[in-house]
């Protein structure tokens, strides 16, 4: 496993990392026992890093990944979890709620601390509240010890030109835009490395939209883009391969990417992610899927209140 510098932070972050939001439940039903091994597969495949939110599986994520890191040495792993994101529709991203939430964190995962601590989807809050609200009383957790970096998460890349301009941060975490359907996040990287802020890219995978398996029910892609990428995956599995596989090559091979976090709740399938990543992209194969997925290049969906796109 190849190690990257997560921007200024000072902390070496694979290159695939593992987002625990499967553990919540939130793509199908989980069995606890496998999901668990799954983190363990991670870990022993060289994985160091792990995001999660209270608000994955309302809070079964966080306590299933509490679980499985029982009796892990703490320095074997660097832990990112969030706040403000309570529900689908609830948000509090006010100084003593977030706070509380962080505590509720550390409980839940059975540490002393987080590595990462995330203000989660901030396109959903006041901006304005995000700067001179949150992010200062997270930077005080990182002063009191419960919490070593601080960052932002979201869908529409605005919003972190909206903060980055206004404050600093340590990361942001962006999400289904550096994939083989969207590639906005790279048109954005000089702006973000001129921040010096590590840069996270979530769900390689699209959530889903890129795998042999139709996406969830509530993914909120258009039907155009779910047809391209259905059309992509019979493609794949034409010449034998697997879309799945070329996603996650694709997406973690982003020089100026610290890490891409894959979900899943499954051994077998984050033993297939590891595997995959000391493979080559197949670049014939490559094209193939890119001229298929060319009408809906970089089509995205709203997310968030409407002045925060
Ligand atoms: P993803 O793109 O990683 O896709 C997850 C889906 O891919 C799951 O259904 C999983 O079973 C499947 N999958 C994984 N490996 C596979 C394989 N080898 N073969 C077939 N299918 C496979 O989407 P995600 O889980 O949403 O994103 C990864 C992580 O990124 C999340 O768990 C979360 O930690 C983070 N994230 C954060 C935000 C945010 O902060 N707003 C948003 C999205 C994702």
């Amino acid at each position: 496993m190849e190690y990257r510098k997560l921007g200024n932070t000072g902390l070496e972050v694979s290159r695939l990392s593992f987002g625990a939001s499967s553990l919540g439940g939130v793509f199908r039903p989980v069995v606890e026992e496998i999901a668990i091994q799954a983190v363990h597969t991670a870990l022993d495949g060289g994985i160091n890093f792990i995001d999660v939110s209270p608000y994955y599986g309302l809070t079964k994520a966080e306590t299933l990944l509490g679980k499985a890191l029982k009796g892990i040495r703490r320095e074997r792993y660097i832990l990112a979890t969030k706040v403000g994101r309570i529900t689908a529709t609830d948000f509090d991203f006010s100084a003593n709620r977030v706070i509380a939430s962080v505590d509720e964190s550390l409980k839940r995962l059975g540490v002393d601390y987080v590595d990462l601590i995330q203000c989660h989807d901030i396109e959903f809050g006041s901006l304005d509240q995000i700067v001179n609200e949150t992010l200062p009383a997270l930077q005080r957790l990182c002063q009191t010890g419960q919490a070593r970096f601080i960052g932002i998460t979201g869908l529409p890349i605005c919003v972190f030109h909206k903060v980055l301009d206004q404050t600093q941060v340590d990361t942001i975490l962006s999400y289904c835009h550096y994939t083989l359907q969207d590639t906005t996040l790279a048109g954005h990287l000089p702006y973000l490395e001129t921040k010096g802020v590590g840069i996270i890219n979530a769900s390689p995978l699209g959530m889903g939209l890129l795998t042999d398996r139709p996406p969830p029910n509530w993914h909120p892609a258009a039907p155009a883009i779910r047809a391209a990428c259905a059309r992509a995956a019979v493609q794949c599995r034409k010449k034998g391969q697997s879309l799945s596989q070329l996603a996650i090559q694709f997406s973690a091979t982003h020089p100026g990417i610290a890490t891409t976090l894959v979900g899943t709740a499954d051994p077998k399938e984050i033993e297939q992610d590891l595997c995959w990543m000391d493979q080559p992209l197949d670049l014939e194969l490559l094209a193939e899927v890119q001229a298929l997925l060319a009408p809906v290049r970089d089509q995205t969906w709203l997310s968030g209140r409407i002045e925060n796109n």
